[in-house]
């Protein structure tokens, strides 16, 4: 994608991205929350599982669906968050930057 400066024409013009990363990181936090509320039910489930092995086997099954089910909940999450903040980047926010002389602005004007 070649974009140009409005201002000067330059091509030396960088999209900022900095709701993307916004979003990616809250929706990690927010989606690592969710995945907590997971986590326990998978823990539960896990630790069913592992009960078939003994009180070990209980602990340890808690432990890899508590695990799962926080890294699942964090990578949706951060995707989701990173996904909603492109739609801002590119429809709210002055998305774009010229090198050249320093121009913002978005893609709408
Ligand atoms: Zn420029």
């Amino acid at each position: 994608m070649s974009i140009n400066c409005p201002s000067c024409n330059s091509a030396r013009v960088t999209a900022r991205n900095h709701a993307r990363k916004i979003g990616g990181a809250a929706g990690a936090v927010g989606g690592a929350a969710t995945g907590a509320a997971s986590a326990a039910a998978g823990a539960q489930s896990g630790a069913a599982l592992g009960a078939v092995a003994g009180p070990i086997g209980a602990a340890l099954g808690g432990l890899a669906g508590a695990i799962l089910g926080g890294l699942a909940g964090g990578a949706v999450g951060s995707l989701a968050g990173a996904r909603m903040g492109e739609e801002i980047d590119a429809h709210v926010l002055d998305n774009f930057e010229c090198h050249a002389c320093g121009h913002i602005f978005s893609l709408d004007q």
